[in-house]
């Protein structure tokens, strides 16, 4: 045969996909494999029997405790899970897996069926450790370079500032103002240098994630910006905020951020930032929306990229690390951020963060 027919088309899809499925009746105490599931595992359909013990019993020690309580609670509650762990072939070969399971619930609570598969995510994985690796490698170089720059430009402000005061008299008015001048750039670069560090650091300096009311850290945002939203007659309103795991800090730089860009590039003679949270599968979707001036589309990645701005000082200040920071918060959640906006039509700014 010389047609598609002849491959049966989920087992093609399995294969390429480096994946299998199960399923489990509870009723009959019935679990079955793919074929996939079973090349995936390097068992054979003929000498292996397709139970949960087999399945479980490939799991890297140092995963193996934590795997067993996932799928307890899973199947005795009938909560789906999706979960990522090590499994250690006969060879000794370790592979990267991720596992995901759903139950169809009865109205009485049990279960009819049990269904899952299991990937094998081993490159994935390889790329994600070795982008961790860089990017912890380009922190640590930030946080030297920060460090050992702040030094000397120290020393540059010191002198002029010196030179001002002690022979200022002696210079005109030009060279007055070159000193001014040369005073102001060196401070703009040391307020850059000081924004490096503490962009390194958002990784190498951030504190353990704890149980976090958020909407606590809201109201300690919004009093910390009472004078500007007094000053600027804003409105900033709040839905209900949840309870997550989080370091708490870093969340409050993120809502100050996200707040203060929706009160600053705002025209409006009544700037409003609106804050909504919804509740999704896998975790939450915050969303910061204000009534400013809108990002045309083209430049929606680019405000992300450090010391990047769309604006003159002139028109409005700032220095273009602020959603830098705010990317690399949600980033150490295990979230993401976005925005959609365009001009005039103000902002909706998007986190995602995961349940826990
Ligand atoms: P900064 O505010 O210091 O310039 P950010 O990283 O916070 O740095 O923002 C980068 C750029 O993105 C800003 O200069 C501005 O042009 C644009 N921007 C950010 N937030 C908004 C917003 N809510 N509405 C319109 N433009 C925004």
């Amino acid at each position: 045969m010389n047609h598609c027919d002849s491959i049966p088309l989920i087992e093609k899809t399995q294969e390429m996909a480096k994946m299998g499925s199960w399923d489990f009746t509870p009723a009959y105490n019935r679990m079955r494999w793919s074929s996939g599931l079973y090349r995936l595992l390097d068992y054979s359909p003929e000498t292996d029997e397709p139970t949960l013990e087999n399945l479980l019993a490939l799991i890297h020690a140092d995963d193996r405790s934590l795997v067993e309580q996932v799928y307890t609670r899973s199947f005795s509650e009938g909560k789906r899970h999706d979960i990522s762990y090590k499994i250690e072939g006969p060879s000794g070969t370790v592979r990267h897996i991720r596992d995901k399971c759903e139950h169809q619930i009865k109205s009485d609570g049990s279960t009819v069926c049990s269904y899952g598969y299991l990937q094998d995510v081993t490159e994935l994985e390889e790329i994600r450790i070795a982008q961790q690796r860089s990017r912890a490698e380009s922190d640590q170089f930030a946080h030297i370079a920060s460090h050992d720059l702040q030094e000397p430009l120290r020393v540059i402000i010191g002198f002029l500032k010196l030179l001002e005061n002690r022979y200022g008299d002696q210079i005109d008015a030009k060279g007055r103002d070159f000193i001014e001048r040369a005073v102001k750039a060196s401070l703009q670069m040391e307020l850059r240098i000081r924004e490096l560090l503490s962009l390194s650091q958002v990784n190498t300096r951030g504190a353990l994630f704890r149980e976090t009311e958020v909407d606590q850290i809201f109201d300690e945002v919004r009093h910390r910006l009472l004078p500007v939203i007094e000053n600027k007659k804003a409105k900033i309103t709040c839905t209900k905020l949840p309870k997550l795991e989080v370091d708490g800090e870093q969340i409050a730089t993120l809502f100050y951020h996200l707040i203060t860009n929706g009160l600053q590039y705002n025209a409006s003679r009544r700037p409003e930032v609106s804050i909504d949270c919804r509740t999704e599968e896998d975790g939450y979707l915050l969303a910061f929306s204000d009534n400013g001036i809108g990002i045309d589309p083209q430049f929606h990645r680019r405000i992300f990229e450090v010391f990047q701005r769309l604006h003159t000082q002139r028109e409005y200040q700032g220095i273009g690390m602020g959603l830098t920071k705010c990317r690399r918060i949600v980033e150490r959640h295990g979230g993401a951020i976005w925005v959609e906006s365009s001009p005039g039509k103000g902002s909706d700014f998007y986190v995602r963060l995961p349940a826990s």
